[in-house]
């Protein structure tokens, strides 16, 4: 049995609690495919505070999502299982205490096979989320859609940030760089050697530019490639659009991607092995129109859209 959202026709869209697309809401890992989690915490923002608020908004405009994904030719809620777990109990204003509650609420999911699909929050939260997969599947690929390479040392002194989680993450052996991409980077830098950093680090760096001189389709050559067959965390900072298409964001950068070019990418990743996903940096409070939020509902669409092909794929071998 599948676990499909109330008939649209039969209960209003805005009715009744907002779990995401209105998939039920479940705190036991039960013959489950993927899990929503929102991780609203944002004390790690350099700029703007309040992607607190991001979970809510995104489940909040998710309501109008469908399950068919016409352009992946699957029905997302009709061979996969799915569940919105609710919030992880976060600790504003103290991140250690934030990563323990991440951890341990994440590990039985990932550790039963389960996919998380996080939403943010700012983007210090991806490495708790690391943290849990990391110990069922070992130093994972990562995929890092951002305007930011979010691999400094320090920002304010302070080894936790939004902007060091690649750092950390690379350090407690989570990623393993050398099969890791980060596309998208882009803006002024304090640090003019600050992508040169990321390659020395050991991760390939493709900044805006460079992505807008290859193509997408050398683009996505290269993030195959780079990856292999290794499992896959794909992290998505919403900072990677345009903000003329995602406003609402802490750190905003002019000169990104469309929502089109952006959903045309990830969709072209379907062939990858996808342990782990999560779109963070959403924030409701500079958002028009809830675009940005739910530009970040339509990204996880297309995340879940990939495990369902992977699994009708499965499926149809058997
Ligand atoms: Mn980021
Ligand atoms: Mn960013």
């Amino acid at each position: 049995m599948s676990n499909q959202p109330a008939s649209a026709l039969a209960s209003p869209r805005f009715c009744n609690t907002g779990t995401f697309m209105r998939i039920p809401h479940m705190t036991e890992a039960k013959d489950l495919d993927f899990a929503i989690f929102g991780i609203p915490f944002d004390t790690a923002s350099s700029y703007r505070s309040g992607s607190r608020f991001g979970p809510a908004a995104i489940r909040s405009i998710s309501a109008m999502m469908k399950p068919n994904n016409v352009i992946m030719g699957v029905n997302i809620l009709e061979n996969l299982r799915g569940a919105d777990y609710g919030d992880v109990n976060v600790t504003p204003g103290y991140i250690h205490p934030t990563y323990e509650a991440i951890e341990k609420e994440l590990q039985p999911i990932v550790d039963a096979g389960i996919i998380p699909i996080g939403l943010g929050g700012d983007h210090s939260i991806t490495l708790g989320e690391m943290r849990a997969v990391a110990k069922k599947y070992g130093p994972i690929a990562m995929v890092h859609f951002d305007s930011h390479s979010d691999i400094c040392d320090e920002v304010f002194g302070q080894k936790y940030n939004h902007g060091t989680p690649f750092r950390r993450a690379l350090e407690e052996g989570l990623v393993d760089a050398s099969h890791s991409i980060q596309i998208g980077m882009r803006g002024s830098l304090y640090d003019p050697n600050e992508h040169q950093i990321a390659r020395d680090l050991g991760y390939d760096l493709i900044p805006a530019h460079e992505v807008r001189k290859m193509g997408f389709e050398a683009l996505i050559e290269r993030i195959k490639a780079r990856v292999g067959d290794k499992p896959v965390f794909l992290t998505f900072d919403i900072d990677f659009v345009d903000p003329a298409y995602a406003p609402g964001t802490g750190t905003p950068e002019v000169g990104g991607f469309t929502s089109y070019e952006t959903l045309e990418l990830i969709r072209a990743l379907k062939d990858l092995n996808f342990v782990a996903f999560d779109v963070v940096e959403v924030l409701p409070a500079f958002d028009s129109g809830e675009i940005t939020a739910y530009m970040a509902a339509n990204i996880c669409f297309e995340f879940i859209s990939i495990l369902a092909v992977q699994k009708k794929e499965r499926e149809a071998k058997k």
